[in-house]
């Protein structure tokens, strides 16, 4: 059973009509704002509690799921643990993913929307991408954004949103590096957590994604579907279990144990030889019995379930975007022949109810799917305002910010300047508006300044432009996408596959331009680091990453010093291609007979740098504000329950107010040769805005966590006795602040002991 849009429309319409008219009967006068936490639930779809005994809300979740559990005949149950609607993948309508209801029983349908950007069902805000969030620095924007396409997703009619992505970055050139929050777990924890809280506080449940170990997408591809070598559906990732417990697990069990998420989405890769969606260790042991995850588990969409009985026995509840594995046949012969118990059908289907139970899944009307209660205004903003918060400045020799008032000519250069870079695949986004940067600069520069455009096909008539102008503005771009990695760092990087059009080259125009101006500002945006051997030769440089729908008034406001930049780079920039850690190494990426090997553990990103002394064109935790910031003061102090508290002072020592982000790094020391431990983990970081001459305190708790590795031996977090250095400072490589703390064998902690 589908829905069109229409039925949709009035479904809503009935269900607005009656609660505005409960509310009215309440005595209440004003109209809930169309966006705001009161939006109406409208009536039960659940039925009458007389004959449906599970619709009785004073029940708990489990004890309501029970009782339906018990009315359900083995079809009935079968039907609800795959999607019924393979089109709708693809298009979008009536939503990314369909499981239908079952009337009879008063459960309805559900409805499944894409993504970290925002909803792909019609139009929608698109939001910068993930990693241009997390740049930010700011998980309370987190919690505005995923709250912000939660509403979207919800007044398009959807109940769960397959979102975050907090897959930790491996690989810079993988297809998906837009789409993740980086190469740090920490970060990427308090940004999954935040992201998640947003989003379900609008009553959508969040999918978080992928379980695990999906960090490439694989070389020469068919995008966004799949590819040839190394190809994510088909790599086996084989990696200790340390490192997942300690690098790419983390995320995902913040998610279960602080955000509560609902689902989770298990991926397409096979982990240590079992397919994730099928692994007994990932989807029991660790998702439910560590981390007491109670919720249901979502397939990525087509072939990541890659068996009926594992999958079903090991863990995966539903399979998306149709029973394949799934199919009820196949279930049904699975259970008939005791290939799948009874019992555990019990166990899949009571989680997919007690979850939506928990969510109020039945006690409302169907979500409106109705545009126009969209506050696109007011998503407009909060995509703007992350643009300028993600937008990293890499470089600056003053000439920004821009000062119109002394600019008579500004060269605008490159076709970016006038496109929308987004990455491709589940995050694309259809935008409601697009403000390109090449608009967004000529309106706040103003009519007394000329913006002279020109796209950079002909590099010898850019430079001769930009010698006339005041201030050359190049705009470069990089393409990614899902289903296929990109080939390689370059901004003139080969085509991703044989055969399409070559990259323009990029690297080429910018020092050309850069040679005829000294006033060169680039503006990258791209889907992660690139190569920049053009650096030094000019004046500024900014990663605005793929900045979405606002890109254009964001950038303005960021290069004429409206505001400040507020980026700090989630991800480490490598000056050579060769620097990265699985470089040379087909091993360990793509993956020889796609075995992928992580054979560098927990030295990935900057811990990779900072352990093989590999000096990097950017490093992680930077970026430049247009004032200055010192920082000073560090201080431990022990707790009595075996935490500590670190202090440090920022102090803005320049002409501007500006944001302030100051970072906290811990080393813990090798229990054993078998643990070898990085110089150092980000453990803390903070976001104020400071006013010029201003100074703040800031408290970072570091608790048992923040100093433990995983054990394997004995299975459990432990931590090492020893010395442990803390680092506060402003990036991974500007860290004036030190101190160190001995932890002794009976557990204690000294300041200054080592
Ligand atoms: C992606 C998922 C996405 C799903 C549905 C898959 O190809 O890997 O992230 O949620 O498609 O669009």
């Amino acid at each position: 059973m589908s829905r069109s849009p229409a039925q949709s429309r009035r479904v809503s319409a009935c269900a607005l009509l009656l609660s505005a008219l409960l509310a009215g009967c309440g005595g209440s006068s004003s109209a809930p704002s169309s966006d705001d936490a009161s939006i109406p639930l409208g009536p039960s779809r659940c039925g009458d509690v007389a004959e449906r005994p599970w619709c009785d809300r004073s029940l708990a979740p489990q004890a309501r799921a029970e009782l339906l559990l018990d009315r359900m005949t083995l079809l009935q149950k079968l039907q609800l643990m795959a999607g019924d609607n393979i089109i709708a993948a693809a298009t979008g309508d009536p939503a990314n993913g369909v499981v239908d209801g079952i009337p009879e029983l008063g459960i309805p349908t559900i409805y499944m929307s894409d993504g970290p950007t925002g909803p792909r069902e019609g139009q929608a805000t698109a939001m910068p991408s993930p990693l241009s969030q997390a740049s930010s620095f700011d998980p309370a924007l987190a919690y505005r954004i995923g709250r912000t396409i939660a509403t979207e997703v919800r007044f398009k009619g959807n109940d769960i949103l397959h979102a975050p992505t907090v897959d930790v970055m491996r690989l810079p050139q993988a297809g998906r590096t837009f789409e993740t929050f980086g190469e740090d777990p920490y970060l990427t924890t308090r940004f999954g957590v935040e992201w998640i809280r947003g989003a379900q506080s609008r009553g959508v449940i969040g999918n978080v994604k992928h379980y695990l170990m999906n960090t490439q997408e694989g070389l020469i591809g068919l995008p966004p579907i799949t590819s040839v070598i190394g190809s994510r559906q088909l790599v086996n990732a084989i990696v200790d279990e340390r490192t997942m417990r300690e690098i790419y697990m983390p995320p995902f069990e913040a998610a279960v144990k602080e955000a509560d998420v609902g689902s989770v989405m298990c991926a397409y890769n096979f982990v240590n030889g079992p397919a994730a969606c099928g692994s007994r260790y990932l989807l029991q042991q660790v998702l439910r019995d560590d981390w007491g995850f109670d919720g249901f588990v979502v397939s990525d969409y087509v072939l990541a379930v890659k068996d009926t009985v594992l999958s079903v026995n090991n863990g995966t509840e539903i399979e998306m975007p149709l029973g394949m594995f799934y199919a009820p046949l196949l279930l049904q012969v699975s259970v008939l022949t005791g290939a799948i118990p009874m019992e555990t059908i019990d166990v899949r289907v009571g989680n997919i109810l007690r979850t939506l139970f928990r969510f109020g899944f039945f006690d409302r009307a169907d979500f409106p799917a109705d545009d126009s209660l969209i506050d696109q205004p007011a998503h407009a903003v909060v995509a703007r305002e992350v643009a300028e918060q993600g937008t990293v400045l890499l470089k600056n020799d003053g000439t920004l910010p821009l000062d119109a008032a002394k600019l008579a000519k500004i060269a605008v250069i490159g076709e970016p300047a006038t496109l929308r870079p987004s990455g491709g695949g589940s995050s694309a986004v259809d935008p409601f508006r697009f403000v390109s940067p090449l608009d967004g600069i000529t309106a706040r520069a103003g009519s007394g300044v000329e913006v002279a455009y020109l796209d950079g096909s002909d590099a010898v008539a850019a430079a001769a432009l930009a010698a006339d102008a005041d201030v050359a503005l190049v705009f470069v771009a990089d393409s990614a996408t899902e289903g296929v990695d990109k080939t390689c760092l370059s901004l003139d990087c080969p085509p991703l596959l044989p055969g399409l059009p070559a990259a323009r080259p990029q690297d080429a125009l910018v020092a050309a331009v850069a040679a005829a101006n000294p006033r060169t500002v680039v503006v990258l945006q791209t889907a992660g680091p690139v190569l920049t051997p053009w650096r030094d030769g000019v004046a500024a440089l900014l990663a605005a990453w793929y900045p979405g729908q606002e890109a254009g008034s964001a950038l303005a406001r960021v290069l004429f010093g409206d505001t400040d930049p507020g980026g700090r780079l989630p991800l480490t920039f490598p000056e050579l291609e060769g620097d990265t850690p699985t470089a040379g190494n087909p091993a360990q990426y793509p993956g020889l007979l796609n075995q992928a090997l992580y054979t560098e553990g927990v030295f990935i990103g900057y811990r990779w740098y900072d352990e093989n002394a590999v000096a990097p064109a950017f490093p992680f935790g930077f970026g430049l504000s247009y004032t200055q910031f010192a920082p000073s003061d560090l201080q431990l102090q022990p707790r009595a329950d075996g935490s500590v508290l670190a202090a440090l002072t920022m102090r803005n020592t320049g002409p501007r107010a500006g944001w302030a982000v100051p970072q906290l790094y811990v080393g813990l020391p090798s229990p054993s040769e078998e643990v070898p431990q990085p110089p150092r983990a980000l453990k803390g970081f903070a976001k104020q805005w400071l006013q010029p001459g201003g100074s703040q305190r800031f408290e970072f708790l570091l608790d048992a966590r923040a100093f433990s590795y995983w054990d394997v031996g004995s299975q459990g977090w432990r931590i090492a006795t020893g010395c442990y250095a803390v680092e506060g400072g402003q990036s991974s490589r500007e860290l004036p602040l030190r101190a160190t703390l001995a932890r002794d064998s009976e557990g204690g902690w000294s300041v200054g002991g080592c």
